[in-house]
């Protein structure tokens, strides 16, 4: 059985303590590697190496950087197939919803990042004749990189793309539950010619390696994308240290669908945006909220639609539904299940797990996609992030109440909004509290856009310049340019 080793300085090495995790397939529920166990020495043999490896690479020109970047991505994509059944074996989805999006989107955001690098600008402002004042924005030095199990490989390269291109180094730890596509990505720098250093991944527990990655004090910027419980614990950590942070957290995203909306496009779009990827998309909409003129025919389209999702062995390439990340999150979402009976709901579709799946998956962790309607709306269940197949939906009667239902919740993330309806989208678009608003449509994504979320789901922002911005320190030069009295 393989054992994933860390990446650092261009090696594989095992951890310091020798110590290893035991990585299940959650399909089946089997142990089918190992992980090294990483601790603070590890995270600090990462960190000399990036440390060594930051002069030579922030002093590289950006189309070098670029072109090596470019290369990574071109690497990945022609090794697709097993990039996706890495990260389909290692997180339970579908093999091809790896295949169509999570490994294309990794390769775009390599690609993204290498290219915007090249038409990156600055800012010069002139002070009256007197000075030119510009601004320089250099690599920060070297990043640390953490990132959740949902979307393994492309949230590692949402972070890593900008913080390389921008010509600092990292240290990555992504999620001991799902390491093993970023043993790929580590196997595939080396052989695209990444020099030594620049890039290190540290496996290991969140409580050790990733803990101690937060506290190192030569790693002063830090992007994290995880639970918002996660993240207040690295604020707390790194806010003395006056670290730069960027945190992209958990939410509660509703879908909100006016009378007037196209209610077969928006039962079919809120299929896939509640249960992609089982409902383990931060952006994933877990409530539907339905303008009551419309709620019994959405419900008529909506619910059919759910039951008909095919919950299968992830391998399968006809599997729409696969197994939840792990057994303790499939006990979490069962959890939540009970609790929604308790709080009143009505179970209208799903609500417990399969039937078994297949033979190879009988041990696998599954739950089928649920919907609950009959819920308050700020019962524990409307109100916290459950992260799975489970969607509540609810009727609302006017566009102030949809509005209020959707900020009622500590989440600010995503929302989506259903309406034929150009000035309510508009008006509606500026009064929901999150980061994103999809107006007659969900995940559309381009990548030069800002990304984050408000309130308890984020501060920062990723994508486009921002990430740029974010991974470079900007300081004011001012050059004066005539004595005052002189030159007329
Ligand atoms: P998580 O438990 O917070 O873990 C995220 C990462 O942080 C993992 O690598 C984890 O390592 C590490 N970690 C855990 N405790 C740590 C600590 N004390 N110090 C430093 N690092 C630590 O989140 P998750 O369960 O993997 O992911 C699901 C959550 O991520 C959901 O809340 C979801 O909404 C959110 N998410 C947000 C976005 C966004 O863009 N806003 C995108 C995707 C997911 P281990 O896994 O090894 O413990």
């Amino acid at each position: 059985m393989r054992t994933i080793p860390n990446f650092i300085a261009g090696e594989e090495r095992e951890s310091l303590s020798g110590r290893t995790l035991d990585n299940y397939e959650p399909a089946t529920g089997e142990v089918y590697s190992r992980v090294t166990d990483s601790a603070a020495g590890d995270i600090h043999a990462a960190y000399l190496a990036a440390r060594d490896a930051f002069p030579d690479w922030s002093g590289t020109p950006a189309s070098d950087r670029s072109e090596t970047l470019l290369k990574i991505a071109d690497a990945i994509e022609k090794d697709l197939q097993r990039f996706a059944e890495a990260e389909s074996r290692d997180t339970g989805k579908p093999v091809r919803l790896a295949a169509a999006v999570d490994i294309p989107r990794a390769v775009s955001n390599l690609r993204f990042f290498a290219t915007a690098i090249l038409h990156a600008s600055s800012e010069l402002h002139t002070t009256d004749r007197e000075a030119l004042n510009f601004t320089l924005r250099r690599p920060r030095g070297v990043a640390g990189l953490i990132s959740p199990w949902n979307l393994p490989l492309y949230l590692l390269t949402w972070k890593i793309a900008p913080a390389l291109a921008a010509g600092n180094t990292a240290v990555a730890k992504p999620s001991e539950v799902t390491p093993m596509t970023a043993a790929l990505l580590g196997e595939t720098c080396a052989a695209a010619g990444l020099p030594p250093g620049v890039l290190n991944i540290v496996h290991g527990s969140g409580a050790g390696a990733g803990a101690a990655l937060t506290a190192h004090p030569g790693i002063t910027t830090i992007s994290f994308t995880g639970g918002t419980a996660t993240g207040a614990e690295i604020a707390r950590t790194a806010a003395p240290m006056f670290k730069k942070l960027a945190l992209e957290m958990g939410g509660k995203n509703p879908n909100i669908i006016f009378e007037d909306a196209d209610l077969e496009r928006a039962a079919e779009v809120s299929v896939q945006s509640s249960f992609s990827n089982q409902g383990q998309i931060c952006l994933c909409g877990s409530r539907v909220l339905v303008h009551r003129a419309l709620y019994d025919r959405f419900l008529q389209r909506f619910v059919p639609l759910v039951e008909n999702l095919k919950v299968g062995d992830p391998l399968e390439p006809d599997t729409v539904q696969g197994a939840v990340v792990s057994r303790a999150h499939r006990d979490k979402i069962l959890g939540y299940l009970k609790l929604a009976r308790e709080e009143g709901g009505r179970i209208l579709c799903g609500g417990s797990v399969p039937q078994q799946v297949n033979r190879r998956c009988r041990n696998g962790w599954f739950v089928r996609p649920t919907v609950i309607a009959d819920l308050a709306v700020d019962c524990r269940v409307n109100q916290e992030e459950i992260f799975g197949p489970v969607v509540t939906v609810t009727p609302f009667e006017n566009e102030n109440e949809a509005v209020d239902m959707a900020n009622g919740t500590r989440y600010g993330l995503a929302a989506s909004v259903w309406t034929r309806d150009l000035e309510r989208a508009h008006r509606v678009a500026e009064r929901i509290d999150c980061g994103t608003v999809w107006i007659n449509c969900w995940m559309l994504r381009d990548l030069r856009v800002p990304f984050g979320g408000m309130k308890d789901s984020g501060v920062g922002r990723e994508g486009g310049d921002e990430a740029l911005r974010f991974f470079t320190e900007p300081k004011n030069v001012c050059i004066r340019m005539n004595q005052p009295g002189r030159n007329g």
